[in-house]
């Protein structure tokens, strides 16, 4: 029997995925150290209780959108929500991308971007960060000028590099592209500026946001977009009718109400990615300034791929960064975890160095 072949450009570029090994201490996927609150946890259990299952969830997600607009200041027409924001990057390429459509990514970048935009028959255009890992505007605009790119995706803080774009930068952008802007804003709440007070339904911008890092919500798989009605609207119709579960849609209604309990976890992390950026600064490798709850450092005198494999032997892992092609060799990417989860890696790390 003749079995048919899938598409040979179906798999995910080489080096992305990370081998999730069984360690004590987990710093290698950005998600939140801490639990949700455990109020969330009981209001999530008694709203169980009164759904409806052999009914279809609200198809339009009404009060999860509303819940959202509240929290961002703008309506809930200018909200669209997914299962984790990696659906969210799946329909801007489905709906705006395509055969015959472009997409520029500006590396290193997150993998994602280009990925999902291959998988939907965009093609994808490249362009390349400065040194410092920031984004250069003249590039941009050269890259534009020539590729006139239905979808720029830019990251902010950008993973794996953790740094952000400043706002003029992302005036300057919006003014020159001729096509949607992305802004993954999946670390966002850790940094001090977001691109949401931007969006405007007579702009082409759109940002995504993720319930997996700030909201301590991985599991939960919940994202959402802040954007022009017009965007949201065409989102609507790649979107699989009920796509979202109608658990999902309550347990992130309910989040919403923890904003509190949030901010507070974020701060944690943010005085913890301080704290573990300067013990880094101590050691004997190089560090970038993050504005996200993960760092990226580059061992000077040791392997990175070395580096990694000591850290593994003393029950630490960190993302495997350091055969990534658009970054410099020998980079590893570690998430901020809880005090005692980070003095268990900066040990490990000055033990292996
Ligand atoms: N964007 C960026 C920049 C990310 O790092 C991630 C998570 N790795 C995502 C999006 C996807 O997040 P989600 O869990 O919401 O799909």
């Amino acid at each position: 029997m003749i079995f048919p072949d899938c598409r040979a450009d179906l798999a995910l570029r080489d080096g992305y995925h990370s081998p999730q090994v069984d360690v004590a201490v987990r710093l290698n996927t950005n998600e939140s150290p801490y639990p949700p609150p455990e109020g969330w946890r009981r209001d999530l259990a008694s709203a169980i209780e009164n759904v409806e299952f052999n009914r279809y969830p609200d198809r339009a997600a009404t009060r999860l959108r509303e819940a959202l607009a509240g929290l961002h200041q703008v309506r809930p027409d200018q909200v669209f929500v997914a299962n984790g924001s990696n659906e969210v990057l799946q329909s801007i390429c489905l709906a705006y991308g395509g055969p015959g459509r472009r997409a520029a990514v500006y590396e290193p970048t997150y993998a994602l971007h280009s990925h999902i935009a291959h998988l939907s028959s965009t093609e994808v255009v490249q362009g390349t960060r400065r040194d410092d890992f920031s984004v250069d505007v003249d590039q941009v605009a050269d890259v534009t000028a020539a590729a006139r790119p239905d979808i720029t995706f830019l990251c902010s803080p950008n993973n794996p590099t953790g740094n952000a774009l400043p706002a003029v930068s992302a005036a300057e952008i919006l003014e020159l592209s001729p096509g949607l802007v992305v802004l993954d804003e999946a670390y966002g709440d850790f940094a001090d500026w977001s691109a949401i007070s931007m969006v405007d339904d007579e702009v082409p911008l759109v940002v995504t946001r993720t319930f997996s890092k700030t909201w301590s919500m991985a599991a939960l798989r919940l994202g959402y977009l802040i954007g022009p009605a017009r965007v949201v609207a065409s989102l609507e119709r790649v979107a699989l009718p009920y796509h979202l579960d109608a658990l999902k849609q309550i347990a992130g209604r309910l989040a919403v109400a923890y904003g509190d309990e949030m901010r507070r976890r974020v701060a944690a992390i943010v005085s913890e990615r301080r704290r573990l950026q300067g013990a880094l600064e101590n050691l004997d490798v190089d560090v970038w300034p993050s504005e996200a709850n993960f760092l990226l450092f580059r061992p000077k005198s040791r392997k990175g791929d070395e580096v990694w494999h000591g850290l593994v032997d003393r029950g630490v892992l960190v993302r495997n960064t350091s055969n990534w092609p658009s970054l410099p060799a020998g980079c590893l990417r570690v998430t901020v975890g809880t005090g005692t989860e980070n003095d268990a890696f900066l040990s490990a790390l000055e033990e292996t160095l």
